[in-house]
């Protein structure tokens, strides 16, 4: 389904935050006013419930209903220095409407994303994979983060989730994960590679699971 942006405009998400499939399936965009967002406090130490009206759907954006959204330590940092800003860049969420121009995502998939909010995709860096370099990027930080119920974002830099893979599981992927693959995919790192991961944290024990997956002996 295909929604003029004037129809689309005004959204609000119903969306708990539950984990269970039946939740899942349930969640919704409705056609009101505004949706909820969860603005940082004074030096990050609490948040302030927000209702922000949904911009305008262009022609590659897809409307969301957000399903969950990691914290990553990144998150922390900038809701300690920017007062107000709305963080939050490992989200998952349900498509609920897509501009005329998208072809990658359905109404209805789950999808992942965060990081990137939008790049040149012309520039050299654009051209061979390697977008995160572009100089016209932007990330979250420039707009609403994902701690809100609802999200309009490009579809260029949104990814499908499978459904065997758990949505609050799979939050993680789109920034801690997408780092460390980053890493092994950029390196060609081989099966036959023994690969030696410091620090075990949010990032350090993806890129062991993505070595071991890709059979990669441990260090
Ligand atoms: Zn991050
Ligand atoms: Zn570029």
């Amino acid at each position: 389904m295909t929604l003029h942006t004037e129809q689309v405009a005004p959204l609000i998400v119903d969306a708990p935050v539950a984990m269970d499939t039946a939740a899942v399936e349930a969640l919704s965009i409705d056609v009101t006013p505004t949706y909820t967002a969860f603005a940082a406090g004074p030096g990050g130490q609490s948040f302030v419930e927000k209702k922000l009206e949904l911009p305008k759907l262009g022609q590659f954006d897809v409307a969301v209903a957000i399903i969950c959204c990691g914290v990553c330590y990144t998150d922390t940092m900038y809701a300690a220095m920017a007062e107000g800003m709305v963080v939050g860049h490992e989200i998952i969420g349900r498509v609920e409407f897509k501009g005329e121009s998208v072809t990658n995502v359905d109404i209805g998939d789950t999808i992942g994303f965060g990081y990137i909010r939008s790049t040149c995709l012309e520039c050299q860096f654009c051209l061979s994979g390697k977008e995160n370099m572009c100089a016209k990027r932007t990330t979250f930080s420039d707009g609403i983060g994902g701690l809100a119920n609802a999200s309009v974002w490009d579809s260029r830099f949104v990814y499908k989730i499978p459904k065997e893979i758990e949505p609050r599981h799979a939050g993680p992927l789109t920034c801690a994960g997408a780092s460390v693959f980053g890493a092994l995919y950029g390196y060609n790192v081989s099966p036959t590679a023994t690969v030696g991961v410091v620090g075990l944290g949010g990032l350090g024990h993806l890129a062991i699971k993505f070595a071991r997956a890709w059979g990669c002996k441990g260090k």
